[in-house]
């Protein structure tokens, strides 16, 4: 029987995440999101740190 892993909500959230723009890698956590709407990033792998 067939599941479905990433609801549409969920595969909507994963195409906003970027890409870390220190190693690439695409294991990134949204830390916070300010009130102009920009958010604070940090990568799972490099722990690089950046808003956009
Ligand atoms: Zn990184």
């Amino acid at each position: 029987m067939a599941t479905e892993d990433l609801s549409d909500d969920a595969l909507d959230a994963w195409l906003l995440e970027p890409d870390c723009p220190q190693c690439g890698s695409e294991d990134v956590t949204c830390l916070e999101t300010r009130a102009d709407g920009t958010k604070v990033w940090y990568c799972n792998k490099c722990g690089h740190t950046w808003a956009e």
